[in-house]
This record gives structure tokens, C-alpha cells and sequence, in this order.
């Protein structure tokens, strides 16, 4: 391996032994630009690596506050600003009890990335709690999400960093942050935070950008490999929150068969394609597990998960698409989707598939859409929705759907062309490292040692 991208490896791991996801992260983007470090020599001098992989700010803060019973809580909440490179930090917020420091971070990394391919101007930053969202009152959530507010609102701003949803975080809780912050700052600053609702500054599409953009990306992708459509394809989708669920919406729309859907309990079989409607009714609107699907639809099978291997990529399938979590699609799981014939992965979720099993799947010439690139949609959109809260006027439903299906397109042929120009052929998870980086670095270069 070169040997400043090795140093780097070496020191960067040492310096974060506990955080095994970020070091994932770190490790994966790293060794895929091996041939541009090889190139550019004069990066070593400015240390341009050893800055990348350094957040610039990460801050972490206590959040307490009063459950229903009157037992005060207390969580930890965080907000990694990874990189103002390019734009102001941006990036989702994570409700969820798995968070910690080395996730903030791994997203955060992520995140520098794939809002570089968006090519709108956009910093990297990643934030959230341990704070669980399962099973609390409505009056809980707002109490929490103003707690939050209270220490971050100081962090944040219009022009210096923009946070939105991620898992646990949706329109319910972006509209309780923003009327916190707007209370505290007594001012109306509406692209302090994206994904609001269309009420109050919302830009239509947000809520379905990511997992649409997925689509449009994963589209690009089989027909540069002369797949030329979705018609009559078969795609499993793991999660049910939303990127999967508009995940399988534009899927259904292009003419493919989803036949089945998940959450952390559990997987969902349909084989007449499944009925997003209902999926929709169950996670949108009653907060219930998809297990309730068979209710309604006794022909459907649910498979219960039961170790770290969902069951759901034990399922015969064209396409599948892991919209959950982290390292949900292991190498065990990969080996069965290959026995049954996939031919393309589409990451929906952020590293959701392990890196043995992206190793196993471009050795077995399955596509992968690398999720930095395929799941740019949702802060894409974010970005477009921070351009209309400044011009203070609102597109329809169609032109900013045309503009992210513009963006996706051009994300996947940066991925391409970066791909074809080091002799990777259709290894799009470098592409996608190589074309971010290459625009990064630049930039690092022209701002000096800062
Ligand atoms: P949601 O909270 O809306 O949905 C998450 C879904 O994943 C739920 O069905 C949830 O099931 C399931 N899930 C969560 N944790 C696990 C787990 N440990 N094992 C199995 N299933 C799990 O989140 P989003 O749809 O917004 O986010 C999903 C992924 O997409 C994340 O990786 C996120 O970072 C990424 N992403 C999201 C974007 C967005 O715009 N929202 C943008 C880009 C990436 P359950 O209800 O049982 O917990």
C-alpha cells in the first residue's frame, strides 16, 4: 500500500481505537484512493489526509428532561461538524439508543463525501442522541426535542450548519426543533433546519428524495450495464421507515415487484408485491411493526429475525435494497443473495453493507450502488430546500423531482467516470471515493492549512 495512505491508516486508528465504525469508514473511503495518492505526492506535504479524517468540532452535551411519570432523564446528545470544505455543515440527526461517538463520526465522514458528489454547497456533519423515539407520548418526544434544542440551537445556524432526520427523526421531531429554535433565537430562520414540514418551509420531494434518488441512481447504474429497465425486476427492500418506503414507492411506479419489507424485528414476504399502502398506514401513521402486515394479508409469510443475519436476504431476488442501518448485509447474507441470483445492491442506508460482502459482491460482478452516491437524494433536496427558504419561493412537486433525478444522474456519472479513469471498470464504490475526494482535495488545496 502507498505509504502515506498506510501512515494515515496506521496513526488514524491508534489515535480512535475505540470507535470500530468510524474506522470502518475511514478504512474503506482511505484504501479506495490508493491510485490518486500515488498521484498527487504534494498531498503529503499539507497533510491533507490526516485533516480529512480529523472532525473539525465535535461537540457533546447533556439533554435532560421530564418523562410522563415525572422521572427526569438524561441523554447525551452530539453534533459532529466533520467539514465546512464546501458549504455549511450539513447532515441528518439520529434518534436512537445505539448512538455513540464512533457512529456520530462514521456518519459525519460519510456525510463530507457524499455532499460533494451532490455538487451543491454543502460542509459534512452528523448529530443525534442515545435517546430512544420506541414507545414514547407524543409529549415526551416535543419534551426531549426542545431539551435538545435548548444546548444545540447555539452550534447551529442558517449559514454555519444544517442539521435534518435521519433514523428516529422525522417531519414530527423537525417541526419541535424548529419551534424551539425559532423561540430561543426570536428570529425566523428557516433553512436552520431541512425536512420541515410544507407548512412552515418544507420543500416537496424532501420527504421522498432519498429513497426516490435511490431509484433514479440504481436506474442510471443497470442501464449502464444493459439493464435498461425496472420492469418485471424483483426487489427486496430491508427497514420500512423512509428511505425504504420511498424506496419501494418509485420502484412500484418504474414497474418492479417489491415482494418484501422490514423492520428490527422482522421481514415481511408478499409474493404478489407488497401492498405500501398498508406498509405505509403501519409505519407512517400507527407507529405499529410490520408484522402486522399478515392481519390483513394471510398470504404473506413474516420471518422473525433472529441473529445478526436478517432473514430477509435469504429471499430470491433481482434487486435488493438495504434501507435499515449500518452492517445490516453481512458477508453470510451476501453469499445467499448471490445463490439466488442478484444481480445489483442499492444502499439506501448509510454503510449498510459490511465490507467483506461489498468485497464479495464486485469479486461475483454484482453492481453495487455505493450508498455515499445512491442515497445523496435526501440531502440533495435538503440543499434545494435550503435555496427556495432564501429566495423565499417554492417549486412544485415536478420540477424538484426533475431537479434531483438531474443530480442523481449526474452523481452516477461522476461515479462512472471516476471509475473508468483509474481502470476500475463498474467499481462504483471507488468511483464514488474518487470523485469526492478528488473535489475535496481540491478545495483543501486552495484554503490553505486551516
Ligand atoms: P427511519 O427511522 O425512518 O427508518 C429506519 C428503518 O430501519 C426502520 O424500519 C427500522 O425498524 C429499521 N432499523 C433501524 N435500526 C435497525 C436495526 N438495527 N436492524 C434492523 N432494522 C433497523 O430511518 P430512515 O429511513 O430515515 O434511515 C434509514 C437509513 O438511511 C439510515 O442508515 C440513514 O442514515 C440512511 N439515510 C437516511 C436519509 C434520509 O433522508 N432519511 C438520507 C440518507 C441516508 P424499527 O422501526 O424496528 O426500528
Amino acid at each position: 500500500m502507498n505509504k502515506y495512505l498506510e501512515k494515515t491508516l496506521k496513526d488514524t486508528k491508534k489515535k480512535n481505537k475505540a470507535e470500530s465504525e468510524y474506522l470502518q469508514a475511514v478504512t474503506e473511503v482511505l484504501t479506495s484512493l490508493e491510485p490518486v495518492i500515488d498521484k498527487h505526492t504534494e498531498y503529503e506535504k499539507i497533510a491533507l489526509l490526516e485533516r480529512i479524517v480529523e472532525p473539525e468540532r465535535i461537540i457533546s452535551f447533556r439533554v435532560p428532561w421530564v418523562n410522563d411519570r415525572g422521572k427526569v432523564i438524561v441523554n447525551r446528545g452530539f453534533r459532529v461538524q466533520f467539514s465546512s470544505l464546501i458549504g455549511p455543515y450539513k447532515g441528518g440527526l439520529r434518534f436512537a439508543p445505539s448512538v455513540n461517538q464512533s457512529i456520530m463520526k462514521f456518519l459525519g465522514f460519510e456525510q463530507i463525501f457524499k455532499n460533494a458528489l451532490t455538487g451543491l454547497p454543502i460542509g459534512g456533519a452528523k448529530g443525534g442522541s442515545d435517546f430512544d423515539p420506541k414507545g414514547k407520548s407524543d409529549n415526551e418526544i416535543m419534551k426531549f426535542c426542545q431539551s435538545f434544542m435548548t444546548e444545540l440551537y447555539r452550534h447551529i445556524g442558517q449559514d454555519t450548519d444544517v442539521p435534518a432526520g435521519d433514523i428516529g427523526v422525522g417531519a414530527r421531531e423537525i417541526g419541535y426543533l424548529f419551534g424551539q429554535y425559532k423561540r430561543i433565537r426570536n428570529a425566523y430562520e428557516g433553512g436552520v433546519l431541512t425536512g420541515k414540514g410544507l407548512e412552515y418551509g418544507g420543500s416537496l420531494v424532501r420527504k421522498e428524495a432519498t429513497g426516490y434518488g435511490l431509484i433514479y441512481f440504481m436506474l442510471e447504474m443497470l442501464k449502464a450495464n444493459k439493464v435498461n429497465s425496472l420492469k418485471g425486476k424483483t426487489v427486496t427492500i430491508s427497514g420500512s421507515g423512509n428511505v425504504a418506503i420511498y424506496a419501494a414507492e418509485k420502484a412500484i411506479q418504474l414497474g418492479a415487484k417489491v415482494v418484501a419489507m422490514s423492520d428490527s424485528n422482522g421481514c415481511i414476504y408478499d409474493k404478489n408485491g407488497i401492498d405500501l399502502k398498508l406498509i405505509k398506514e403501519l409505519k407512517e401513521e400507527k407507529r405499529a411493526r410490520i408484522k402486522e402486515y399478515k392481519t390483513t394479508h394471510a398470504s404473506a409469510t413474516y420471518m422473525e429475525r433472529k441473529g445478526t443475519n436478517s432473514p430477509i436476504w435469504t429471499i430470491k431476488t433481482d434487486i435488493a435494497l438495504p434501507c435499515a442501518t449500518q452492517n445490516e448485509l453481512t458477508l453470510e447474507s451476501a453469499k445467499e443473495l448471490v445463490k439466488n441470483g442478484v444481480i445489483a445492491i442499492g444502499e439506501g442506508a448509510n454503510m449498510p453493507t459490511t465490507p467483506e460482502a461489498v468485497e464479495y459482491f464486485l469479486s461475483k460482478k454484482v453492481l453495487v450502488a455505493p450508498a455515499k452516491a445512491a442515497n445523496a437524494g435526501g440531502v440533495a433536496t435538503s440543499a434545494i430546500e435550503m435555496s427556495q427558504n432564501s429566495i423565499r419561493y417554492y417549486w412544485s412537486f415536478d420540477e424538484v423531482d426533475k431537479k434531483l433525478e438531474n443530480i442523481m444522474k449526474n452523481i452516477f456519472n461522476e461515479c462512472k467516470t471516476s471509475a473508468s479513469k483509474y481502470n476500475l471498470g463498474n467499481n462504483y464504490v471507488a468511483g464514488a471515493n474518487i470523485a469526492a475526494f478528488s473535489k475535496l482535495a481540491k478545495a483543501m488545496k486552495a484554503q490553505g492549512i486551516v
